[in-house]
């Protein structure tokens, strides 16, 4: 073993599953299926290290790399009984990629290496003139395309043409006279576009091919990848170099993909495709529709052909042992590539298999009950964020629809948009804000960013795991392949389904659980909770410190939020119960009254509404806690923007336009942002915040037994004495309603720390404050001095500058927010050590931010409704996680 190479094969391995971080995915696992004695071609995987020190060096190769690849090739050829270069036997080699984690497609692959005018003759002499010159052409394409940068559209256009002049419809008619024409036109393409001969030398050959591998980590669609995935740069691709098998030496050869379980569903049955003589590529890459693997499935969608299990029984049985021999030995489902060369089954691949978030939860709760995992280990495996996908509506069973098309399940999830098709169009309507549904004949690399800002995606070739397939499923996006109806016309931008057409813009409705695609808007439901995901849930409950309570005000939230396991709200934003209709001609009352009187006299209307809905919300609540946040937004925002407007706000409200002109400009802000908002609001006009109280209390008297544990909250305050003077007038309020209703409903008063003075005064804010709740939307906005919205202006570029890694809005900034969190959860609990600490920012939904939460020892997080389950799940992981770093719990070995 030296310092780059690290060689698998022939029953042993220098690496183990252990070594991702080192080997990237692929190389680790198939070290890890070689040293388990599978029948894993030999090669070597060339680690991680050597991409950065690649870039480091200003894409030079270190020293000392070439004689280990001599060692590398020489470890091949021992084991195979072949020579690199050699004419009569050859070794052909794979050139892969393989990053820590799976990215899909994004980077480059070069087959069939190790191929030139000399060998391809000794081929011929093993596998056939027409094999052998093909396999020939095929390298020759890919090289010249991912090495020397010539489009393989060029490639394909000459194959194209070949095809016409002789009168062929497919590849398989091409007989080897017919590919040796073609490789003389290849060679000729390369010699004009490349200004050289297409290189003879298998040395030259692997050294360029790794290079290029290389240079792949850094190509447009890679580095898209690693972003949308938070995938750092500097972890770098491996490059694994690998004896060839070919799938595609005849009718006893196959490549194929097999999962362990339905990567859709997670039901535990043998699932996957395969094509007959054909290479890996051709399946995954969705242009021939391949054949399911297993017998039962060939039955149940009624295709043609026989399945692997009919064609090929004693590799199909292999493959089945040899799965489920993977799958306990990982304890956890896996994504499995082969080939079959005459009759023999070889491995090429496995990893953890993508999978929906539906079939997480069912694979993670039958593990358990199979014994494979621990229930910590199986909350700890599903994605947080991916539990989206389940809470989100679906298709009204109900609903009348009408069909257009069927095709394969591939991705689960409904989605109703405008038809599009192209990605760049995709992307444009959905920056407009348009929902859009991507219809492709198929996908590839190319078309992530049109996916991504796709509702759904719907292509008319390609099998479950063609390229739309796993992107889609990875995304979280309903997705139908292989709808064969649809005949899509990209220039024209639209598809034509029997004698219908869909043209550009149309609304349709996909259900990719079904593989259905409706015309026009087909209404959903909301999803059930039940199954698996309650099991799920309710060990990730088991498991978690950190309660999780909801931001919600309004009756239907709240619901929400208890369906989804809220334990009580954490934000009721008391400035939205305002701007109803009705309600706001009463605030803008209150806002150009003249004097205190006046105020009072509008605020006397808002009384009984305020009351009644925090009656409502308590009722829901039933005894769990409500915080309940006192006015925040400056006046500004409730009174009218257009003249128009202004005109008849003036009417109703009973004074002059020329009046309320006026108040607006006394009252606009330069930077509402840092205006005269929150508590800054209550001191200049006590009355607004006295009302509120008194609204509040006199509706815990009215729920009395059904009355929640009352905290209330003051905004924006900076220094105990705002708390203080607050505190005081909202006690007073409570001595009135306990005199005038003889009931004292328990309360507390608390306060937000949602600026950077408040988190450094924490100590003495403490002093008289029950509860801090950070805010960390105005945290973040204050501590990096710019507004949320126009954050999103220069985000992106600081992401790709390196300066941010996430969006601080969305994934809390732990050097400058983080810390002054950590600062005044330290300094308050300091002074008060029962400080009852919560989040209320979006950060509190977010799962890298709910790690940081429990880490500095907040209480609860409170978060949108639908985030619940995705904080609940969150927090679990987060507590797992901190479980095993402090070695209470011993973590479990990658097997
Ligand atoms: C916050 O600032 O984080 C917060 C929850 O308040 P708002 O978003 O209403 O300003
Ligand atoms: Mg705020």
């Amino acid at each position: 073993m030296g310092d780059w190479v690290y060689r698998f094969g022939g029953g042993a391995a220098e690496g183990h599953a252990g070594m991702s971080a080192q080997l990237g995915g692929k190389g680790a696992n198939l070290a890890e299926m070689a040293g388990l004695g599978l029948p894993v071609p030999p090669g070597f995987t060339i680690a991680t290290a050597l991409c950065n020190a690649y870039y480091a060096g200003g894409h030079a190769l270190p020293d000392g790399l070439d004689s280990e690849i001599d060692a590398g090739l020489r470890h091949i050829e021992g084991i195979t009984q072949t020579g690199f270069g050699d004419p009569e036997n050859a070794l052909l080699l794979s050139v892969r990629s393989g990053a820590r984690a799976s990215m899909p497609g994004m980077m480059d692959t070069v087959l069939n290496l190790g191929l030139n005018d000399e060998t391809v003759r000794g081929l011929a002499r093993r596998g056939g003139a027409r094999f052998a010159c093909d396999s020939y052409r095929r390298f020759i394409q890919m090289y010249g395309d991912v090495v020397l940068g010539i489009e393989s559209r060029a490639f394909e256009e000459l194959l194209e043409r070949a095809k016409e002049s002789r009168g062929y419809l497919l590849d398989t008619e091409m007989e080897a006279g017919d590919w040796r024409r073609l490789i003389v036109d290849y060679k000729a393409l390369i010699r004009a576009e490349a200004g050289r001969e297409f290189p003879q030398a298998p040395r030259e050959q692997l050294m360029r091919a790794i290079r290029a591998v290389l240079d792949s980590w850094m190509n447009a669609r890679a580095v898209t990848y690693r972003k949308l995935h938070g995938i750092p740069t500097d972890w770098g691709t491996a490059v694994t170099v690998q004896a060839m098998v070919f799938g595609n030496m005849g009718d006893d050869c196959a490549s194929g993909v097999a999962f362990t379980r339905d990567p859709s569903t997670g039901e535990a049955t043998v699932y996957g495709e395969y094509l007959a003589n054909a290479q890996g590529e051709d399946v995954v890459a969705g242009i021939r529709t391949p054949r399911p693997v297993s017998e039962a499935a060939r039955a149940r969608d009624g295709s043609e052909g026989p399945s692997m299990e009919r064609a090929m029984p004693r590799a199909f049985a292999a493959l089945r042992e040899i799965m489920a021999r993977l799958e306990a030995h990982y304890r956890d489902m896996q994504d499995i590539e082969f080939t079959v060369q005459r009759g023999r089954l070889w491995i090429l691949q496995t990893r953890a298999g993508k999978r929906t978030a539906k079939a997480a939860l069912k694979i993670a709760v039958d593990m358990v009950a199979q014994g494979l995992v621990s229930e910590e280990e199986a909350v700890a495996r599903v994605d947080p964020l991916a539990l989206e996908q389940l809470l989100h509506p679906a298709l009204d069973p109900d609903a009348p629809r009408r069909l257009l098309a069927r095709g394969l399940p591939a991705s689960p999830g409904a989605a109703c948009g405008k038809a599009v098709f192209d990605s760049a169009g995709a992307e444009e309507r959905a920056a407009r804000g348009e929902a859009v549904i991507l219809i492709r004949a198929e996908t590839s690399p190319e078309d992530i960013h049109g996916m991504h800002a796709a509702r759904g995606i719907v292509t008319s070739r390609g099998g479950m795991t063609s390229h739309a397939a796993v992107v889609a499923r990875g995304m979280g996006r309903p997705c139908i392949t292989g709808a064969g109806e649809i005949r899509v016309d990209r220039e024209a931008r639209r598809c034509r389904i029997g004698d219908r057409v869909v043209a550009e813009g149309d609304v349709i409705t996909i259900d990719g659980a079904e593989g259905a695609l409706f015309e026009g808007a087909v209404p959903t439901v909301e999803p059930a909770l039940s199954g698996d995901f309650a099991t799920l849930m309710a060990w990730a409950d088991r498991a978690r410190r950190l309660r999780v309570r909801a931001n919600a005000e309004t009756p239907e939230d709240a619901q929400t939020a208890l369906r989804f396991g809220a334990e009580g709200i954490g934000l009721c934003r008391t400035e939205h119960m305002f701007f109803d209709e009705a309600r706001l001609v009463a605030v803008r009352e209150m806002i150009l009254a003249a004097d205190a009187d006046g105020r009072r006299a509008a605020l006397a209307k808002l009384l009984p509404m305020q009351r009644a809905d925090f009656t409502a919300l308590f009722r829901i609540m039933a005894g769990k806690p409500v915080t309940i946040r006192l006015l925040d937004p400056p006046l500004h925002e409730f009174l009218p923007g257009s003249e128009a407007e202004i005109a008849r706000v003036a009417a109703a409200a009973g004074v002059a336009a020329a009046v309320l002109r006026t108040r607006i400009a006394q009252l606009r802000e330069t930077n509402p942002m840092l205006g005269h908002r929150g508590c800054r609001l209550g001191i200049s006009y006590p009355e607004i915040y006295e009302m509120q109280a008194r609204a509040i209390f006199e509706a815990a008297v009215q729920a009395g037994g059904e009355a929640s544990a009352l905290e209330i909250m003051i905004p924006l305050v900076a220094t105990r004495r705002e708390l203080d003077i607050l505190k005081g007038a909202i006690e007073a309020v409570h001595r009135a309603v306990a005199a005038e209703t003889g009931a004292a409903p328990a309360f507390s008063i608390g306060t937000m720390i949602e600026l950077p003075r408040a988190a450094l005064r924490a100590g003495e804010i403490a002093e008289s404050a029950a509860f801090f709740s950070f805010g960390t939307n105005d945290l973040t906005q204050t501590a990096f001095g710019i507004s949320r919205d126009d954050a999103a202006s220069f985000v992106g570029d600081y992401e790709r500058a390196g300066i941010l890694v996430r969006d601080p809005f969305v994934s809390i900034d732990r050097e400058g927010v983080g810390e002054l969190v950590g600062l005044a959860v330290e300094r308050g609990r300091g002074v008060r050590a029962d400080l009852k600490l919560g989040v209320c920012g979006e950060h509190g939904g977010d799962p890298a931010s709910v790690a940081f939460f429990e880490k500095v020892g907040l209480d609860y997080v409170s978060c949108s409704p639908y985030r619940v389950p995705i904080a609940r799940l969150a927090a679990a992981q987060a507590a797992i996680a901190r479980a095993r770093e402090d070695g209470s719990v011993r973590g479990d070995r990658a097997a």
